[in-house]
């Protein structure tokens, strides 16, 4: 049975995600809006030609829009260091495709509403590759990413840690009490926080918000 109120949802969201297109615009980015995960799908085959690299740092979002598969069956040389298969040799080369390929497909934990893209990682190799690089980074957003403002945006980013904690079957404080106790744990996975409040100015980032829930 099909749910009366989700029109109204929809357009709710799409709102707010077209508000922050028209924000991050302002701010040298590339934004464009996609209602679906498949439509952001769409946009990313846009932006990444066959044939080119692609690194794909850890983020959830990219994998449920399926972009990986998509790139890979164009020809892409898609560079990702989440395979479980990997030695720890091999991983380590692989943090380092990513951030030397054409292109660096991501999504971060959050954007303000006035256009602040935030990140928090436990490494800092996805918010370096954010910060500095010679390729095209393409940032696929879900509209449930954004928040109201700085201080909401690193809450929200701390709140995306229990669930990545298990997916890696990790034990972190916050994995029991299901939300931030700014740990000590060995096992922290919140380190590194960056903030981009523009463009960075030596190469082109595009921003894909998408009017639907993705990630975490
Ligand atoms: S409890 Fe620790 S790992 Fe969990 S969100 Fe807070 S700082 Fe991050």
């Amino acid at each position: 049975m099909s749910n009366p109120f989700e029109g109204a949802r929809v357009k709710a969201k799409e709102a707010l995600a077209r508000t922050v297109v028209k924000v991050l615009k302002t701010k040298g980015y590339e934004a464009v809006y996609a209602p679906t995960k498949e439509a952001a799908l769409e946009e990313v085959l846009k932006l990444i030609p066959g044939g080119a690299s692609v690194g794909v740092p850890g983020t959830v979002t990219v994998r449920e829009i399926g972009a990986m598969e998509k790139l890979k069956e164009r020809g892409c040389a898609v560079y990702h260091h989440w395979d479980p298969s990997l030695t720890p040799e091999q991983r380590s080369q692989a943090l380092m495709d990513e951030y030397c390929a054409d292109y660096y497909l991501t999504s971060a934990n959050a954007v303000t509403r006035d256009g602040k893209i935030v990140s928090i990682d436990g490494n800092g190799n996805r918010v370096s590759g954010m910060a500095w690089g010679r390729s095209t980074i393409v940032f696929v957003i879900g509209v449930n990413k954004v928040a109201a403002d700085l201080e909401a945006a690193i809450e929200r980013s701390r709140h995306a840690a229990p669930p990545n904690v298990l997916r890696i079957s990790g034990d972190t404080p916050c994995v029991h009490t299901g939300h931030c106790v700014d740990c000590d744990s060995p096992a922290r996975v919140c380190r590194v926080l960056l903030i981009l409040e523009r463009a960075v100015p030596s190469r082109k980032t595009h921003v894909i918000m998408v009017g639907e829930d993705l990630g975490f």
